[in-house]
């Protein structure tokens, strides 16, 4: 028994507290939690825990050597959210039997890196990209594709695990890995000493690494992931222990190595290292060298400024011409800002290395510099500008000196202007200036943004809302695919027709009553018309804001919304699309977003520590601070919303779950909220993520608890029911229903008809995500079941979630034995499944395969009928895709209609809404449409249903 606990704990399974800290339920619950021991270390007062839902991390209150891996074990403690994870902490372990270890979950690099596994003991592969030993502790960096892993190996690892390239197997347990509060990757950590394995030795001689020219580098990245590739150069210039530049007849590269090995100019290098750095200039990362040969000191290029701005030299050794206007010395380096009639640049030179070169250096000079040439690009990779880093004081060469301070104001009076521009600009490099090392960081978070734009981009283009940008006279500048669609122009038709062709006087005067209102204009909302090429007028309702730039307004941006009921349709059914976008943008961005925020963070702490508080600057920096802090925060709801595609289907009693969650729902509530819960006895099982139905559960408690701010009553009740063959959007048959009723305010229709919407919400910034609802939607839909709202303002709300239900209990979980000797019986019959996606396909053969079918499978709609025509046997039922190369779903069925009239269709599809237009209604109504993504199990049990009806009905 827990000593001092007040209340009596929760018993909990490990997901559960992990689903209860990840939603946010901040109440500090004592739990407790039956699970085998995967993690304990003599030196770490932290052990891991483990049941089958998941693991979690256990912080113990007296930390005790009687606790090993393997053990059985009650642990009761306090939830809290930390470094590790979901933690148990200052909790009470009590041994409660003996066993081996949990075998280790094998996952794949990139699911890992994810956090699909955290907290849980598993095997991973991976080929060292980096290794450190400090002291006795190594720790390896592991490539896997483009996923890359912390290991802390412990003292125990083999020595051959360090050496790069080695193929190692590693047994532990991941973790987040924080830096300055923010998630920025995964760390293993190792549980046993003989937990790294050597698969497969570093090759014997690392030279014989496949060789490419330097252009190849540049595109290698995809190709040699993890592995090492050569190169063969000539140096342009060496920074012992940081960088390597090389010059061969292809190009330039920037060679980053930690090797000191003194090599000259001219000497010719072999240097192997990782390919898969994405930078602008090829770029070989964690590289070692060596010197094959001497040579004549490298020429350097002759070009204008304009041509190094240009991208095309970066990282090579280039000359070029122009006038100091300005010297600065920083901490450990002299920047002299160039002057050229097209552009203003920076030359940089290590202050050691500066000897003799400003003592007799006036401004107005004009200088002949050589150096390794740097591009600075924009946030759409473009190249804007470029630095040279000269080598030293030989670099510099003085063409001419100013004759006197009158002719230098003469000769130079055309370019004052932007002389100023540049003294100013040096003002700010001032501040900003850092070492180099910090620049690459820069120049790395420079080409994460461009790609971050690009998909960005790609969202605007695939927007299915029209958004218009208009300029600051309120003329329109772009428009998406969407806009272009509706209104029959092409955007660049579009740009200079005057605005009153295409949208009404309302849509203008809101626009130009927003400009005139200036940067600080709050958004409108408004309706009004899009005129189109036919001169029809498409209702639409509108959300435009300005958009401003230094206190200035330099445009509007509207996003508008078809309003016709056809597009209205549409729209509901384009709504499963976007959860897909949405979960693959979380995923795609979140991470890289945390890098980001990685670096706003820790340049603006240093921004406060070295400003003085009295200073105009602190507040902005501050404020910069909190942004980034808010944004961090976001980026985890979307990562936490995007962890809903990792499904872990198990056979679960509603009943259990809801018991299970009581006392963690009562206190989400609080006291004004009175829980009322009806669990119909005898309730059947269904097939869900366990994890899942606590999100969904929480997810519409802390809604209602929102609709009830003066206090209500939240009922849950169970139920089995049966669904009559009228349903919509449900396969007929049993099911068991969880309705969730409040008696909190309601919601008017347009609220209604949204409420499903990704990041749609009523609250206010800052409490409301608008996913919470999206997330329930997806996740009932998975499970292959449906959800109904019914709702009105002042009456409360009812949710009512529809689970298929399986009729007998199904013990085959995911990690256990296949399913031939399950209880079903087995099925029999011939199934033809027509797919293009090989992995769909797969997981589709595999399934039926298990639960008894014969499977003839084709991969797009031309081979699928061929494979018709020949088959003379038996054919029971048609599963196709709808959208397939060559010849789609629709049309395959009815070809395979006149050969096998009558053969029952199941069509499965990820695009619902193109679903629509080669299917009939009754057929989207019929239960024979299975919306993508589903799971092995889903797809059987629809199988089974189709081919009971159809020999029911003859
Ligand atoms: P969020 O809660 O972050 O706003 P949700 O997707 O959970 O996002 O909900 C979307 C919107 O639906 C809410 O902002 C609210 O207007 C409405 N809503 C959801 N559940 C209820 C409810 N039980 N009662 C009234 N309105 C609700
Ligand atoms: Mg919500």
């Amino acid at each position: 028994m827990a000593a001092a606990a007040a209340a009596q704990p929760v018993s909990m399974t490990a997901a559960g507290v992990r689903t209860a800290l990840v939603a946010g339920a901040a109440a500090p619950a004592t739990v407790r939690v039956r699970a085998v021991v995967t993690f304990a270390d003599e030196t770490q007062p932290i052990y891991f825990v483990q049941d089958e839902t998941g693991g979690i991390a256990v912080v113990p209150r007296s930390p005790s050597p009687a606790v090993r891996p393997g053990q059985r074990v009650v642990v009761t403690g306090r939830m809290e959210l930390g470094p590790r994870g979901p933690t148990l902490v200052d909790a009470e372990v009590e041994v409660a039997g003996a066993g081996a270890r949990p075998a280790p979950r094998p996952v794949s690099a990139a699911a890992l890196e994810q956090g699909a596994a955290d907290g849980v003991l598993v095997a991973v592969q991976g080929r060292t990209r980096r290794a450190s030993v400090e002291g006795s502790l190594t720790t390896l960096t592991l490539a896997a594709g483009t996923a890359s892993i912390r290991v802390f190996a412990g003292s125990g690892a083999p020595r051959e695990a360090a050496a790069a390239e080695a193929l190692v197997e590693v047994v532990g347990i991941p973790v987040p890995r924080v830096r300055d509060g923010i998630v920025v990757g995964r760390e293993l950590l190792v549980a046993q000493p003989d937990d790294v394995r050597v698969v497969a030795a570093a090759p014997d001689d690392p030279y014989a690494a496949p060789r490419i020219t330097i252009a190849e580098l540049g595109r290698a990245r995809q190709q040699y992931a993890g592995r090492r590739v050569r190169l063969r150069g000539t140096v342009t210039r060496q920074r012992p222990g940081r960088s390597l530049y090389l010059r061969d007849e292809s190009g330039n590269a920037y060679v980053e190595t930690a090797l000191e090995t003194p090599v000259v100019p001219g000497d010719v290098v072999e240097a192997i290292g990782f390919a898969d750095v994405d930078e602008f200039a090829p770029y070989l990362a964690d590289a070692e060298y060596r010197k094959v040969a001497d040579g004549p000191p490298p020429e350097p290029i002759d070009a204008t400024p304009a041509e190094l701005a240009s991208g095309r030299l970066d990282a090579a050794l280039v000359r070029t011409e122009a006038v100091l206007i300005g010297v600065e010395r920083g901490r450990d380096e002299l920047t002299f800002v160039l002057q050229h009639p097209s552009l203003t640049f920076n030359a940089h030179v290590l202050i050691p290395r500066s000897e003799g070169l400003i003592d007799d250096l006036p401004l107005g000079s004009h200088l002949r510099v050589t150096g390794i040439c740097s591009v600075v690009v924009d946030t759409d990779r473009v190249p804007r500008s470029f630095r040279l880093q000269l080598r030293d004081a030989a670099d510099v060469e003085v063409v001419s000196r100013p004759s006197s301070s009158a002719a230098f104001g003469a000769g130079w009076a055309a370019w004052a202007g932007v002389s100023l521009a540049a003294i100013a600009l040096g003002a700010l490099g001032l501040v900003y200036r850092r070492s180099v090392a910090q620049e690459r960081t820069i120049r790395r978070q420079f080409a994460r943004e461009a790609a971050l734009k690009a998909r960005f981009d790609d969202i605007f283009e695939r927007s299915s809302d029209l958004i218009l940008v208009h300029d600051r006279r309120g003329r329109i500048a772009t428009v998406n695919r969407a806009a272009e669609q509706a209104s029959g122009y092409t955007r660049e038709e579009l740009r200079p027709l005057d605005p009153e062709w295409i949208v009404s006087s309302t849509y203008l005067h809101e626009v130009r009553h927003l400009i005139e209102q200036g940067p600080e204009a709050p958004p409108r909302s408004f309706r009004a018309e899009l005129i189109t090429r036919r001169s029809q007028k498409v209702p639409i309702e509108v959300h435009a804001r300005v958009v401003a730039s230094d206190g200035q307004v330099t445009g509007v941006t509207a996003v508008a919304r078809n309003l016709s009921e056809r597009d209205q349709l549409d729209a509901q059914l384009r709504q499963a699309q976007k959860m897909e976008a949405v979960g693959r943008l979380a995923t795609g961005i979140a991470h890289d977003f945390n890098n980001l925020i990685t670096v706003l963070l820790s340049y603006s702490d240093e921004l406060i520590e070295k400003i003085p508080p009295e200073s105009d600057l602190y507040h902005p920096a501050q404020e910069i601070q909190q942004a980034a802090e808010r944004a961090s925060a976001l980026t985890e709801q979307l990562l936490s919303f995007s962890r809903r595609q990792i499904v872990v289907p198990q056979t679960v009693d509603l009943n259990a779950a809801v018991a299970n969650m009581h006392d963690l729902l009562k206190r989400l509530l609080g006291a004004d909220i009175t829980l009322d819960v009806n669990l119909e006895p005898g309730l059947g099982l269904v097939r869900v993520d366990q994890a899942q139905v606590g999100q969904v559960m929480m997810n519409l408690a802390v809604n209602a608890r929102d609709a009830m701010p003066h206090g209500g009553t939240l009922t849950i009740e169970t139920a089995n029911v049966e669904m009559g063959e009228d349903a919509i959007d449900a396969i007929p048959g049993p099911h068991v229903l969880l309705r969730v009723s409040d008696t909190g305010v309601g919601m008017p229709p347009e609220v209604r008809r949204r409420l499903f919407e990704p990041f749609f919400t009523t609250k206010e910034a800052g409490r409301g995500t608008g996913l919470g609802m999206s997330m329930v939607q997806a996740i009932v839909r998975q499970s292959g079941g449906h959800i109904t709202v019914e709702s009105e303002p002042g009456h409360g709300t009812t949710f009512r979630l529809y689970f298929p239900r399986i009729m007998q209990e199904d013990e085959a979980g995911p990690e256990a034995a296949p399913l031939p000797q399950g209880p079903l019986p087995e099925a029999s019959g011939v199934v033809l499944i027509a797919e293009d996606d090989a992995a769909v396909r797969r997981l589709a053969v595999r399934e039926l395969t298990r639960r008894g079918y014969d499977v003839l499978q084709a991969s797009d709609g031309v081979e699928a009928l061929d494979l018709v025509r020949g088959h003379a046997g038996r054919l029971d039922l048609l599963i196709a895709d709808v959208v397939m190369p060559r010849l789609n779903g629709p049309d395959l069925a009815s070809a395979v209609e006149t050969l096998r009239p009558g053969l029952p269709v199941l069509y499965i599809t990820g695009h619902p809404e193109r679903a629509g237009q080669g299917l009939t209604a009754a057929e989207m109504e019929s239960g024979r449409v299975l919306l993508k993504p589903f799971t092995g199990s889903t797809l059987v049990d629809r199988v089974d249903a189709v081919l009971a009806a159809a020999r029911r009905t003859g």
